[in-house]
């Protein structure tokens, strides 16, 4: 794997929006940036940097926790609501538990300040890389059954749009990929390597920890955590195993 951008992503010019309230750190971050043909454009404060995201759709979002009003922790849960962006989060703490907390709620990259310039650079080429990957197909495709139920959760494949209780549950495309993956296999033994291969499509760019933490969130988002927690089992060392609970899934 090479380490640069490829002609083809040079010329396309690279979107990052940089959220940090220390105008030296965001300036220096944006010169990063534009040493490797992208644009960064740079929002101190939170709000009016969920604002830019939502409005400019960046590449990739470098997020500084510590920020005024609202905080980068807020700032990610509403991003990673909705979107899949390559999240890389800057902190002062050098704690693994903030490290755990970033990475469970959707980041996918940590750096502690103060980091060097090359390492930046290098964490944000590796990101930009790993979001060039083409999810597989086949979630929602419209020869499969379109309802699928299982006690309280229900699934519309083809309108995309998955239910607990009724309640509409926003799920990013990995997520929805991911429960996808669950369902097509019930009661069988995923080990992670496939998860891997199957939802990212992707076995060595990323790591095993990227699969934890999305089923982490998977399984908060439809409610799994407290009443189902056998529904998705956690198989040590090994991987992952759904059964479905309630009724028996309509013919997938
Ligand atoms: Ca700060």
């Amino acid at each position: 794997m090479t380490t640069t951008l490829s002609p083809d992503q040079a010329s396309k010019t690279t979107r990052v929006l940089i959220i940090e309230d220390d105008p030296s750190i965001a300036e220096a971050v944006q010169r990063i940036v534009a040493k490797q043909q992208g644009t960064g454009v740079i929002v101190g404060d939170g709000r009016n940097g969920l604002r830019s995201f939502f409005e400019d759709r960046p590449d990739l979002v470098v997020l500084d926790i510590g920020l005024p009003g609202m905080d980068g922790w807020e700032v990610l849960e509403r991003i990673r609501d909705l979107s899949e962006v390559p999240v890389l989060i800057l902190t002062a703490h050098d704690l693994e538990q903030e490290k755990v907390r970033g990475l469970t709620a959707g980041a996918d990259d940590y750096l502690t300040k103060p980091f060097g310039v090359q390492e930046l650079g290098a964490r944000i080429q590796a990101l930009l890389r790993r979001s060039q990957i083409t999810p597989i197909a086949g979630a929602g495709a419209p020869e499969e059954a379109t309802v699928y139920q299982d006690g309280n959760l229900e699934v519309d494949w083809s309108a995309r749009e998955v239910r607990v209780d009724g309640e509409v549950v926003g799920l990013t495309k990995l997520e929805f990929q991911l429960l996808h993956t669950f369902v097509r296999h019930p009661g069988q033994a995923l080990a992670t390597q496939q998860l891997l291969e199957q939802v990212w499509n992707d076995p060595f760019g990323i790591g095993p920890e990227r699969v934890k933490f999305t089923v982490l969130r998977l399984r908060r988002k439809l409610g799994w955590q407290d009443e189902q927690k056998d529904t998705l089992e956690a198989i040590r060392g090994y991987g992952y195993r759904y059964t479905p609970t309630g009724s028996r899934q309509v013919a997938l």
